[in-house]
């Protein structure tokens, strides 16, 4: 399974310039594809191949004088931005093809200099290299002081290299990783996710969202409201996005680590894990939107998805359209709909219910016999899709946000020399500190960020 493993990267000013001009040459020659293509398109003329695009658009760009810039910045970076293209447009093509399953996926949009998320990617061939001394070098941009917060497991088939919107640089690597299979155990779970806790498990145990969490949320929306007051492109105005960005960073950050471990405890005690298929993106556009966005339901389960594969554990999602609620686990009768404030219930049968553990059950047994229906066979898991997205944790994000705002710059700085007296060079580690701990890994789908697929879709 090929995953992503994060580091938060410290560039020196000169470097932070350096990686500027190849996040905007990256956007360029994004953009100039995309253009020629339109155009191809709009005078009837054929697709433009891969081929012929990376020809026009940065080789013989080069030669011009409006795009002669554009050797300034490692060669690669320029087909990695070419080669994003190239997949947005696959993955619109199949989409409308109907080969790819899901959501409808978009045409490609042009990239913006106000993206909140920059980035740039080098594989390989760039000849990106982890030096003796920790720092990371990245052609054409220098040696960057690196955190490495967790070994390498592996040589990494590529990084990329983020800026986020509150201004934090992370290079995040692909790694080939080996699956490590849990020793077995007797335990299956089925887990129903909510709003009044984040999940309920069929062992009748609930999980709340923890306080912290909240306590990060009212802060926000406070920081919302400052924002909100501002003068449209003051510099006041410009300072209170900063700060709202950041505040993002670190509510999400926590909520991740926070579903690292919960999810990572739940793979670890059960053999079979069982969630609903919910339509989070149908949930988002209800009333219910600020909750269900909140709550992060989406990335927990992708977390369960990756994990359990990884782990040799059975993982499911059942019908989103089993009246899971409705239903007594023990007699399956269904007794109708029940509003959203009856937390607990009497079947006729006698049964008494708790809502949600009662839903649980029912998601574990319908699970169990969606994979006993499949011929009794041990179905394999399809190549997993999992969140593409870049994680940025601190080891302070579990100690609540408090602890993490403490932390000084000049300890940080402090920390991170440290890495030059204990240098980190891609190596094997052992198998176990991996699992224990992950709270920067997600695994690699192909599926676009969901940023750029607009529910929307546009012609072109
Ligand atoms: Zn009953």
């Amino acid at each position: 399974m090929r995953l992503r493993y994060n580091y938060r990267v410290y560039p020196t000013p000169g470097q932070q310039e350096a990686l500027a001009r190849a996040f905007g040459c990256a956007r360029v020659v994004f953009n100039d594809g995309l253009r020629a293509r339109q155009a191809a398109r709009e005078q009837g003329l054929p697709y433009i191949s891969d081929g012929d695009l990376s020809k026009r658009v940065i080789t013989e760009a080069k030669k011009t004088p409006e795009r002669e810039w554009l050797s300034e910045v490692s060669s690669v970076v320029l087909q990695q931005a070419l080669a994003d293209l190239n997949t947005a447009y696959r993955n619109f093509f199949a989409s409308l093809s109907g080969k790819r399953k899901g959501r409808k996926v978009a045409p490609p949009r042009f990239r913006s200099r106000k993206d909140n998320r920059q980035a740039i990617r080098f594989t390989a061939n760039a000849q990106f290299r982890v030096l003796g001394n920790g720092r990371l070098r990245l052609p054409k941009i220098g040696d960057v002081v690196a955190r490495w917060s967790r070994a390498l497991p592996a040589e990494p088939s590529s990084v990329t290299i983020v800026k986020d919107a509150a201004g934090r640089y992370f290079a995040s690597f692909v790694v080939a990783t080996t699956d490590e299979p849990l020793p077995t155990v007797d335990a299956e779970v089925g887990i129903d996710l909510g709003l009044t806790h984040f999940a309920v498990l069929s062992n009748g145990r609930k999980v709340t969202t923890p306080k912290f969490l909240r306590r990060a949320a009212r802060k926000l929306r406070r920081l919302q409201q400052d924002l909100s007051r501002k003068q449209r492109a003051s510099n006041n105005r410009t300072k209170a996005a900063v700060k709202v960005a950041k505040a993002h960073a670190r509510v999400a950050d926590t909520r991740r680590d926070w579903q690292h471990k919960l999810s990572t405890k739940i793979i670890r005690d059960s053999q079979a894990v069982y969630v609903e298929d919910l339509c989070v993106a149908g949930l988002g556009r209800t009333w219910l939107a600020k909750s269900v966005h909140d709550a992060g339901w989406a990335s927990f389960i992708a977390m369960l998805e990756y994990k359990a594969a990884r782990a040799g554990r059975t993982f499911g999602k059942i019908s989103r359209f089993t009246p899971t609620s409705q239903m007594c686990s023990k007699c399956r009768r269904i007794d109708g709909p029940k509003p959203l404030n009856v937390r607990t219930w009497t079947c006729p049968c006698g049964a008494v219910h708790d809502r949600d553990v009662n839903a649980a059950i029912n998601i574990l047994a319908a699970g169990r016999a969606e994979r006993l229906n499949a011929c009794g066979a041990q179905v394999r898991p399809a190549p997993v899709p999992a969140p593409r997205r870049e994680a940025g944790i601190h080891p302070g994000a579990t100690r609540g946000t408090r602890a993490a705002r403490r932390e000084s710059p000049s300890i940080r700085a402090g920390r991170t020399s440290t890495v030059g007296v204990q240098p980190q060079p891609p190596r094997p580690v052992p198998q176990g500190p991996v699992l224990t701990r992950d709270p920067v890994v997600a695994a690699i789908g192909s599926r676009p960020r969901p940023g750029r697929v607009p529910a929307d879709q546009r012609g072109g």
